[in-house]
């Protein structure tokens, strides 16, 4: 879909289940239940959407979802699904071979959301993208690099280390114009320097929210944060200005996990706010995957 000269895709790299006590952390499950209605197992569809962005003759393709390293035991423990093959298909159905991405934003370095950045090729791992440049923030990095004993299962060295020793990592240093449309702009509190992806073309303004807000719902309850953050908190604040921004600007709000909702605005409803769905984010949204209903 174009707005302007700014293209934008939404492609898939499959369908995880996670515990509803993941994405939804104190939310009492009466009310998270209302909006998704969990399995009888207690979990819930989480996607791994990713978008893929061209400005100014750049190929950029944010976030790169599970990849394809994970261990048979991994996968199942994720439950990952994938009707549409992975990413790599995705990006294919698009025309988007591998080399052709110059730039790969990270979000974060958790491992749903940087799993793709590389494969294994006998006993080596390399980049899955060959000519592209990956960009993190360096505190995240060095987060990443030195986890802690409860965000070590999720940051995995395998999906980064080896692209800075290739020399294919740039370290940001805070909010970076990437094109003249689209910026990375930290947003603390997923995790202490996790990033969004900021959009704009003309007057049309977007935001790739990633883990701010992993559902839709996230964004629009600002008390609503998911187990995982580290810094709940902050995540708080942070959700805070955006919601003002993205009301201000009308903008388009990108989430990445959320199976019902990929794209939505956000609108006051007295002191509180609503999602609005954007019928013309259709266009955008019809090639993902739809995870099967919970079972009864
Ligand atoms: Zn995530």
């Amino acid at each position: 879909m174009k707005f302007g000269e700014l293209e934008i895709h939404l492609v898939s790299d499959g369908v995880v289940r996670a515990d509803a006590g993941g994405p939804f952390g104190l939310v009492p499950r009466p009310l998270y239940a209302l909006y998704l209605q969990p399995a009888p197992d207690n979990t819930v569809p989480m996607t791994l959407t990713c978008a893929l962005i061209r400005s100014e003759g750049k190929t950029i393709l944010v976030d790169t979802g599970l990849g394809q390293k994970l261990s048979p035991q991994a996968r199942a423990l994720w439950s990952l699904e994938r009707p549409g093959g992975g990413l790599l298909q995705s990006l294919a159905r698009l025309g988007v071979a591998p080399e052709d991405v110059d730039l790969v934003i990270n979000t974060h370095l958790h491992a749903d959301h940087c799993g793709g950045n590389t494969r294994r090729v006998g006993d080596q791992i390399v980049a899955t993208f060959p000519r592209a440049t990956y960009l993190v923030q360096r505190i995240e990095w060095a987060e990443a690099s030195h986890p802690d004993p409860r965000t070590r299962s999720t940051y995995l060295p395998e999906n980064f280390s080896p692209l800075l020793r290739q020399g294919k990592l740039k370290l940001l240093h805070g909010d970076a114009q990437v094109t003249a449309h689209v910026r990375c702009v930290v947003t603390p509190g997923h995790t202490r320097a996790h990033q969004a992806v900021l959009l704009r073309c003309g007057d049309w303004r977007g935001l790739w929210v990633a883990d701010m807000a992993s559902y839709a719902i996230h964004m629009a309850r600002r008390a609503w944060v998911t187990a995982f953050d580290v810094l709940p908190q902050e995540n708080i604040a942070t959700k805070a200005r955006w919601q003002e921004w993205a009301v201000e600007h009308d903008a388009w709000l990108f989430f990445e996990h959320d199976p019902q909702i990929a794209v939505a605005r956000l609108a006051p409803e007295g002191r509180r706010f609503r999602l609005e769905t954007i019928p013309e984010a259709l266009e955008l949204t019809a090639g993902l995957p739809t995870p099967e209903p919970p079972r009864e």
